[in-house]
């Protein structure tokens, strides 16, 4: 069986945020996320802008550490390391942004670039570090006349890939992919999401892969976890939640986009409304005044999650809802 390269139970991020001269509330980023991810697979995690992903993000890269829960990387407790724990961990866990070009220092040529993590990380000669990023460069596409270049003479597709190459540069076991096709031309897309996946196989590589678009997540993700206001509200295989989606709010996102399900077009409900604040999230299930199959019972009682026939639910009615889209299919 494939290794577990990153687990999280119960995952919470809180924040003081201030309201008036005196006084602070609690903002609830992200509460109960738990997942294990296996080397060579990837975890799609979607939801609409203010969910939670990039909050979700920054733990997993050990950027900030969580309020509470736990946090394993390749099975070491990296929930609050030491400084030299934090050194290695930070090594085994990369991170590629949504924007490759303010994500790369517009005064150095690629090859600095390339090479500045195996300076900072590793005892490797001038030498080895060269050959190293000259060698990584051509495993992500890039030309070696592109080594003594800077980020501003690339298009947009070239910027992601040295943004890739860089991400590699110390072979971690997991990539945390934040939005890294989103600003670029469809076109690009599919050469981007290539290359994510040969580069995947090639190297047993994990991905958490954050994505607002399903279109994208349908071809990359082996798992999805669907986030409603800080919390997963659905978590499930790809092909399950693709054929037939068990919470109303995976249903109005892939409402939203009709390209990855034809069929279904104009039959399931769009969202309306906006997301709530996660100040003051509403009582009972936080979709309840969205949701077309809410009841009392959703005003009051928070739903957990649940198995409904294969994949995780939090949802009072997921049954109704689910025998609702099968009748609409
Ligand atoms: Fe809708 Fe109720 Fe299910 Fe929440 S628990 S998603 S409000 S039906």
């Amino acid at each position: 069986m494939t290794a577990t390269v990153m687990e999280a139970r119960d995952l919470v991020q809180t924040y003081a945020v201030r309201q008036g001269p005196f006084q602070h509330a609690a903002l609830h980023a992200v509460r109960g996320v738990s997942f294990e991810l296996r080397a060579g697979e990837t975890l799609a995690v979607v939801g609409e802008s203010g969910c939670g992903k990039s909050t979700l993000a920054r733990m997993l890269t050990l950027v900030e550490p969580p309020s509470e829960g736990r946090l394993l990387i390749d099975g070491r407790d990296a929930t609050r390391p030491t400084r030299a724990e934090l050194r290695r961990l930070r090594r085994e866990v990369q991170m590629v942004f949504q924007d490759p070009y303010g994500s790369l220092n517009p005064r150095k040529k690629v090859g600095a670039i390339l090479q500045e993590p195996l300076v900072i990380n590793t005892r490797m000669s001038a030498n080895e570090r060269r050959k190293a990023a000259r060698e990584m460069m051509e495993r992500v596409g890039l030309r070696p006349e592109h080594y003594d270049r800077y980020p501003h003479m690339f298009s947009g597709g070239q910027r992601q890939r040295i943004a890739i190459a860089r991400a590699l540069m110390l072979r971690p076991h997991i990539i945390v992919l934040d939005e890294p096709v989103s600003a670029l031309d469809v076109s690009v897309q599919a050469q981007v999401l290539n290359l994510l996946n040969d580069l995947q196989q090639e190297f047993e590589l994990a991905y958490l892969f954050i994505s607002h678009d399903l279109s994208v997540v349908r071809h990359v993700a082996d798992q999805v976890m669907v986030m409603y206001l800080g919390r997963p509200v659905e978590v499930a295989h790809r092909d399950d939640l693709f054929a037939a989606p068990r919470h109303p709010y995976t249903q109005a996102l892939l409402a939203a986009t009709p390209a990855v399900n034809p069929e279904h077009r104009g039959q399931r409900r769009a969202l309306s409304g906006e997301l709530p604040s996660p100040i003051a999230p509403p009582p009972g299930c936080a979709f309840h005044k969205r949701c077309p199959f809410a009841v009392e019972r959703c005003t009051s009682e928070r739903p957990e999650l649940r198995l409904v026939e294969g994949a995780e639910v939090a949802c009072h009615r997921a049954e109704e809802v689910l025998e609702a889209e099968r009748k609409s299919a």
